[in-house]
């Protein structure tokens, strides 16, 4: 009799989920330091500030009140109705509470949209550079992923033309996501209107909007939603979190809009897979909504005068192409001459190894743009402080030099 291996048990789902290059840094991280060296690592998607203060004294009063117990699957109501008034009144998008589901981070309501909407088969559109998990879970559903590229020379941004181009009867969903992990790109109107126009056409496509870095913006550029556009509430799912604008990435806290069938069949999956969201959790995020935005618009300022240091270095270094991101938290270099001189020198054959010498040689960790679909760009977070910004910028500096 053969012998039994537990691993030919796994199904093609799992075996055909890649481990992501952001978390293959983070493994890398971990084991240089584990070594002894000192890695500064800019490689995290992750604010570096605590929750801001009245939100975590909301949840310390929420487990004295015993909200400890399941909530309902799809959220607490007073909490879906605060996010149905936000949605209206910064978003100018008139959600019924009912269609509204409150998720464990933005990364499940992600998921349940896309398992609710995909399966065998189904196409759903990637405009590149597009963030990690998205291949992953359009995977997981039995949807093929059709990645559509875009460059430096074309601002990272990926024409409605080109979509419609990519669109096939096939086609179930486009993936959007403004301000953009890992660009910083922040679609315009302009933008918006000529997308819903594509999908309008289109007869049973829809829109995934990932809107979780909405309050991260920067030089007056301004974040809107696609489904407030005429026509389109119904042609799209709207996600967002609480994550990254309010800084509460550990308590798993996201949500999902849409038209309440799809609503109710994302309630149907998640009750399938975790059931709901912490309830403690929930009464903080009520109180995150409601309550005072200082420290919000603190932490994107902070974010913004780490954007211009980050950008005078880039600007600085030879070889080095860098457009100002919009929003979020990234900066996205080209840095193909550099890329160019490695894979010369036989140092690395593509900019994961260079990423990997960067991490080994000079101590300084960033994320390959391999792993959002662009093979000469490389991430770099400016959600650390100042001090570590400087010291990481100064030996990426280095790094690149040596090779060119
Ligand atoms: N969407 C984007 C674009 C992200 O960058 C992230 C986190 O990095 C998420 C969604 C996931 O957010 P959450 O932590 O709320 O699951």
């Amino acid at each position: 009799m053969a012998v039994f291996k537990p691993a030919d048990n796994l199904t093609w789902r799992v075996t055909g989920v890649r481990e992501t290059a952001i978390l293959r840094m983070a493994n890398k991280v971990r084991a240089l330091r584990a070594s002894g060296a000192d890695i500064i690592s800019l490689s995290l998607g992750e604010p570096d500030f605590d929750t801001p203060e009245h939100i975590r004294l909301a949840a310390c009063q929420a487990l004295d009140e015993g909200w400890t117990h399941y909530p309902p699957i799809p959220g607490l109501p007073e909490l879906r109705a605060a996010i149905a008034a936000k949605l209206k009144r910064e978003n100018s998008l008139d959600y019924a509470a009912e269609e509204i589901v409150v998720t464990n981070g933005a990364k499940q309501a992600l998921s349940n949209a896309i398992h609710a909407l995909v399966q065998d088969g189904d196409e759903v559109i990637l405009p590149a550079p597009f963030w990690v998990a998205y291949e992953g879970l359009v995977r997981l559903a039995g949807g093929k992923p059709v990645i559509l590229p875009s460059s430096f020379e074309s601002g990272y941004r990926v024409s409605a033309a080109q979509i419609a181009a990519a669109m096939t009867e096939r086609t179930k969903l486009v993936m959007i996501n403004s301000p953009s992990n890992p660009s910083g790109v922040v679609l315009s109107d302009t933008d918006l209107k000529a997308l819903a126009n594509v999908v309008r056409a289109h007869p049973s496509a829809m829109i995934l909007s990932d809107e979780i870095y909405e309050y991260i913006t920067f030089d007056g550029a301004k974040h809107r939603s696609i489904a407030a556009l005429p026509g389109m509430k119904p042609r799209t799912i709207t996600i967002n979190g609480f994550s990254k604008g309010f800084a509460m990435t550990g308590w798993r806290i996201g949500y999902a809009a849409a038209a309440e069938p799809v609503a109710r069949a994302m309630t149907r999956m998640q009750g399938a897979v975790t059931s709901g969201v912490s309830a403690f959790s929930q009464r903080a995020a009520i109180t995150a909504l409601e309550g005072p935005r200082d420290a919000v618009e603190a932490m994107r300022q902070a974010y913004e005068a780490r954007r211009k240091l980050v950008l005078t270095w880039l600007n600085a270094m030879p070889g080095v192409r860098v457009l100002p991101p919009q929003g979020a938290f990234y900066a996205f270099p080209d840095v193909s001459p550099a890329l160019n001189a490695a894979r010369k020198a036989g140092i690395a054959r593509d900019v994961e190894g260079l990423c990997d010498w960067l991490a080994e040689h000079h101590h300084v960790a960033a994320v390959p743009g391999s792993a959002f679909g662009a093979d000469t760009s490389i991430r770099l977070s400016f959600a650390a402080s100042t001090s570590m910004l400087e010291a990481g910028l100064e030996r990426l500096s280095n790094g690149l030099a040596a090779l060119l």
